[in-house]
């Protein structure tokens, strides 16, 4: 198929020449998500317009557009003439009645812009985006992009935006009830809230900065565990938030990386095939701790489990389903 994928364009922090590309530099779920996809789809040979990213790599079969506005994307689109759109802008870059066949992958919360063939990352977004009937498609993996690792080190690593609807404070709690230091990788968009945690977790809470390349992949594979302690409230859209999809959950059990999540959205879902759940808003005493890392399942079952629910290929598989469905003139709400 000829497959138009549309990743939303974002500068590349301050440099107003460069966009963050596809995969991301450093940070970037939804960039993330658009590369793994489109790893699945090459390999099944299909045929790839990456629209949103300029200055990705293209390779045999993916084109990189340079379109990053609603007017160019749609002459990039005529140009390619797709059999179907994959939309990640939330309408960004794409009209409701766009002329081509189109899918819509949702990575927010609440409802989307345009809800026509829409695809949720679990039941909960989708339930609280009001849709019944809409494919629920898991968020992709690939385990050639990641190291696999037995040997862990004595830490803990929270990888994310250190926001307080991640929990970063949260995964600072719980490393020291478990007496183990934590990592905190990622964006760090709010200063007081990370100068909080540096401050009433000393000794415990480490501030390592944005990751990208080898260091965010030896991080995910030497870490005990991945903290994933999101909460429901101190979302960036006005409060209450759900976490729709977590990549970072498949990305450290293909790493042979464990899970200790909280129970909010998705992660109720995903997180116990490969590590445990915890309740939101409670931090375990020591005891509790200890028992959880005891308990946690081993790298090998990890990897196994992560390439079976959310490998690339698995669930480009599932894609290319939909695709065909709205190929074929399918609507779904
Ligand atoms: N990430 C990264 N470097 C960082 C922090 C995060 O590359 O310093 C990546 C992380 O590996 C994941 C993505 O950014 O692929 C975050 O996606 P996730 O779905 O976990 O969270 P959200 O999209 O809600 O921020």
């Amino acid at each position: 198929m000829k497959i138009a994928m549309l990743n939303p364009p974002h500068r590349f922090g301050q440099d107003t020449t460069r966009w963050i590309t596809v995969p991301p530099q450093g940070y970037g779920g939804i960039q993330w998500v658009v590369a793994t996809l489109i790893d699945g789809l090459l390999a099944a040979g299909h045929e790839i317009l990456l629209v949103g990213a300029p200055g990705s790599t293209p390779q045999p079969g993916l084109t990189v557009s340079d379109a990053t506005t609603y007017d160019t994307s749609r002459d990039a689109l005529s140009a390619f003439g797709p059999d179907v759109v994959h939309d990640h802008t939330n309408g960004q870059l794409l009209p409701a009645e766009p002329g081509w066949p189109a899918v819509r992958t949702h990575h927010l919360n609440g409802v989307p812009e345009h809800t026509a063939n829409g695809i949720y990352l679990s039941h909960a977004q989708r339930r609280a985006a009001g849709s019944a009937e809409a494919p629920v498609i898991r968020l992709p993996v690939n385990p050639d992009r990641y190291t696999y690792r037995e040997e862990k080190e004595d830490f803990l690593l929270f990888l994310g935006r250190v926001s307080v609807h991640k929990g970063a404070r949260d995964a600072a709690a719980f490393a020291q009830a478990a007496g183990l230091p934590l990592k905190l990788a990622g964006p760090a968009w709010e200063p007081d809230y990370l100068h909080g945690i540096l401050t009433d977790y000393p000794g415990t809470a480490e501030y390592v900065g944005e990751v990208g390349g080898s260091r965010r992949t030896e991080l995910l594979a030497a870490a005990r565990a991945l903290l994933v302690l999101s909460q429901p409230f101190g979302g960036p859209f006005g409060g209450e938030w759900t976490e729709p999809g977590a990549t970072v959950v498949a990305e450290a059990a293909v790493s042979g990386t464990p899970v200790i999540a909280s129970n909010n959205g998705c992660l109720a879902e995903i997180a116990p095939h490969v590590g445990t759940v915890l309740p939101v808003e409670r931090t375990p005493t020591p005891e509790e701790a200890a028992k959880i890392l005891a308990g946690l399942p081993v790298p090998e079952h990890l990897r196994v489990t992560a390439i079976e629910h959310w490998g690339h290929d698995v669930i480009a598989s599932k894609y290319l389903e939909v695709y065909r469905r709205a190929a074929a003139g399918g609507i779904w709400a």
